[in-house]
């Protein structure tokens, strides 16, 4: 069995969630899975091998295949989190949601600069998210090696916000 075809068996769609008239991916069922952990975490890695010194993982979902790649690949996990999580010193990096703004943040002392990251993301939607990560990684002085998501949504944009990315996805949905 392959990664996308785990994906595809495990994934729940639940409608009107977070909100009515949205249908959200729901990707826990794949995390609960071993088997699928496995493939997932193996497939999401597979095009950087070699090429990575350290996995960064978006918060919350990021985490989770964070750890599993960074063990995958006998590397650490660096932490892009939500702002006011991470104590200082931090840098900030904000983008624009469907309604309003987030913000993300990073601690660039923890790693030497020019240190070449792996980010990883659940889902990649419009795109929003992941470059807001990518641009906060290149501010701490790191490389972004390539992005790896489980699941991309077609026709959001995602890609077109990343550009001059490296962009895996498992599933294109
Ligand atoms: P973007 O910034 O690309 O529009 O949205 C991606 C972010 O929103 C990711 O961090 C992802 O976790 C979350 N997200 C957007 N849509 C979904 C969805 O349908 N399911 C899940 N699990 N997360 C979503």
């Amino acid at each position: 069995k392959s990664a996308a075809d785990a994906i595809e068996a495990l994934t729940a769609l639940v409608p009107d969630f977070p909100k009515p008239g949205i249908v959200f991916r729901d990707l826990t069922p794949v995390f609960a899975d071993g088997s699928a952990l496995r493939l997932v975490t193996d497939a999401l890695v597979e095009p950087f091998r070699g090429r990575v010194d350290v996995v960064a993982g978006v918060e919350a979902r990021g985490f989770v295949l964070a750890a599993a790649a960074a063990y995958a690949l006998g590397v650490g996990v660096a932490v892009i989190r939500k702002a006011g999580k991470l104590p200082p010193d931090v840098i900030s990096e904000s983008y624009s949601l469907e309604y309003g703004e987030a913000t993300l943040e990073v601690q660039p002392h923890n790693l030497p600069s020019g240190c070449r990251v792996l980010v990883l993301d659940d889902i990649l939607a419009t795109g929003g998210t992941l470059a807001a990560a990518t641009t906060l990684v290149e501010r701490a002085g790191w490389t972004v090696t390539g992005v790896s998501v489980v699941l991309e949504l077609d026709g959001l944009g995602g890609r077109e916000a990343l550009p001059g990315r490296d962009i895996r996805s498992l599933v294109v949905a």
